[in-house]
């Protein structure tokens, strides 16, 4: 039987996708088609917004800054609107999972873990809703003695630009808006072409929160000529990116003509360093096989793609490894037996497949996987849990970002070996230590250059600083650090 996701399309009652510019939602010249990944159908349409539409949005969101509709608003209010809108998204949480299960094909069962939560993103709002009116400046003593006076503000950086992947759209949105929103910042925001109809619905409900006319801004389109329109604009003041690292490089020459403020979220090759007392080596298998896997069938940034292991337990990580493969379910994303997504275009297929065909002429042992899955899914990109093992840290399978269900498998011999190889990569995102030994554990942890680093498990909170070292991005989301991303500091004195 032929997969088909269009009798959903009826029951969420999807419209073609409109901008949002000034408070009102309105047409562009013209639209794209967006194609469903796990069938290859038309899903819908949307706006494509040009460069006098990212101009306008861009208009709209400083004429509400320059205005103080919201960031001098009454402080409670902005609360209000904050958490009312956390309520409302937790109100349409099934609406919003089935929308995207319709929109990028992550499948409804994974639409309640943490990275493709529509409750994590409410989490988000309510966080940040709390820091509004408790980030203030400090008073600082006078340097020469006598009567000085000197204070810091923190005040909003401005109109900011948040451009979105399509992987996780309804965190990052939350991620990106909410410390902006809390900061006193106006939004225009940009979702990715593959994921637009979540995002249009997330903006849709934040009219019903309450927000004034133009403190968000909605243009949807592809990267040229939306996105370039948008990161080139002189009346933005901070650009805040989550995307690839390509693109991230663009916005960084982009931002420098204006010297925009630039926040980062870029890929990784996140190592998982399982060593030979790791409290329990097939589970530590399970975690980085499920993670390339599961939901996102590994299109996701933090994963531990790159298993570092003991030499004298790869076998038993492989065995266990290969036996979570066989429990990943594809198929229809509106199925609740169903645990793991297409991959997002045809592009991102020839990708993967690109990547695994390198690793075998390489030389890596291929375990499992490595093909396209056949039959009721062959008109989606759907591609095997895969698994190399062997692997060698210079191959081109353990340096770049496959984006796909790849797991690989690099063999180690000593923990100096273990630390060496993990920092051996232009990224530094995440990582994971597998061990009993406490002070290997924090030894190794504070080794590591990564941003996050996990010890014998890895739990992404709202309130944790979220980011990388090195070529994974600039600046943190989550938690206090994210607020302030969205500040400028202010130092004002005075000679009483
Ligand atoms: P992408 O870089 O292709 O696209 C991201 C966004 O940038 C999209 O909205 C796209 O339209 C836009 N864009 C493309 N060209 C542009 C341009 N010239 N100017 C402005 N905007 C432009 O990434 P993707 O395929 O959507 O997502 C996958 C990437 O995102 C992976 O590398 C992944 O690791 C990364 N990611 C990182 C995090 C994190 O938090 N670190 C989270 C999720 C995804």
């Amino acid at each position: 039987m032929t997969l088909t996701v269009q009798p959903h399309r009826e029951t969420l009652g999807l419209k073609d996708g409109q901008l949002f510019v000034g408070g009102q939602f309105r047409d562009s010249d013209e639209t794209w088609t967006h194609h469903h990944p796990a069938t290859g159908e038309e899903i819908g349409r949307f706006a494509v917004a040009s460069v006098r539409d990212v101009d306008d949005a861009v208009r709209a969101a400083r004429k509400a800054f320059d205005d103080g509709v919201w960031s001098r608003a009454r402080v409670q209010e902005r609360v209000r609107v904050l958490l009312r809108y956390a309520n409302l998204l937790r109100e349409h949480s099934d609406e919003l999972r089935g929308l995207q299960a319709l929109d990028n094909g992550v499948p409804l069962s994974f639409g309640q873990i943490y990275a493709t939560s529509v409750g994590i993103a409410a989490d988000i709002f309510e966080h940040h809703a709390g820091w509004i009116d408790k980030v203030g400046g400090q008073t600082l003593p006078p340097y020469q003695g006598g009567d000085h006076l000197a204070m810091t503000f923190r005040e909003p950086v401005g109109v900011v630009a948040a451009i979105l992947p399509w992987n996780a759209p309804f965190v990052l949105f939350a991620q990106k808006l909410a410390p902006a929103l809390a900061a006193g910042c106006t939004i225009v925001v940009k979702p990715s072409e593959f994921a637009s109809f979540c995002v249009i619905r997330m903006v849709q409900l934040l009219t019903e929160a309450g927000l004034p006319d133009g403190v968000v801004n909605l243009v949807t389109g592809p990267g040229e000529p939306t996105g370039q329109a948008l990161i080139t604009h002189p009346l933005v003041d901070k650009i805040s990116f989550t995307g690839s690292r390509t693109v991230g490089r663009k916005i960084v020459e982009a931002s420098a003509a204006t010297m925009k403020r630039v926040s980062l979220e870029l890929g990784g090759k996140s190592p998982a360093l399982v060593f030979a007392d790791a409290p329990n080596v097939g589970l530590a298998a399970m975690t980085c096989m499920g993670m390339v896997t599961m939901g996102l069938s590994g299109q996701a940034c933090v994963a531990h793609t790159r298993a570092l292991v003991a030499r004298e337990v790869q076998e038993e990580f492989v065995t266990m490894a290969t036996m979570m493969a066989g429990a990943v379910t594809f198929g229809d994303p509106f199925d609740p037996a169903v645990l793991a997504s297409p991959l997002i275009n045809a592009r991102q297929l020839d990708r993967v497949l690109g990547y695994i065909n390198r690793g075998q002429e390489e030389g890596a042992r291929l375990v499992t996987g490595g093909t396209r899955l056949e039959g009721d899914l062959a008109s989606g990109n759907f591609v095997a849990p895969t698994i190399f093992a062997d692997v060698s840290n210079d191959m081109t399978v353990a340096r770049e970002e496959i984006f796909g269900p790849v797991l690989t498998v690099v063999p180690f011999d000593d923990e100096d070996e273990a630390v060496r190889l993990a920092n051996d990569t232009e990224y530094g995102l995440g990582a994971g230590i597998y061990t009993n030994d406490v002070k290997r554990a924090f030894r190794v942890a504070k080794s590591l250059r990564a941003g996050m680093v996990g010890i014998n498990g890895f739990q992404l909170e709202p309130h944790v600083p979220f980011g990388g070292y090195k070529q994974s991005g600039l600046g943190r989301e989550g938690g206090q650090s994210a607020y302030e991303a969205y500040t400028e500091l202010k130092t004002v004195m005075m000679p009483l």
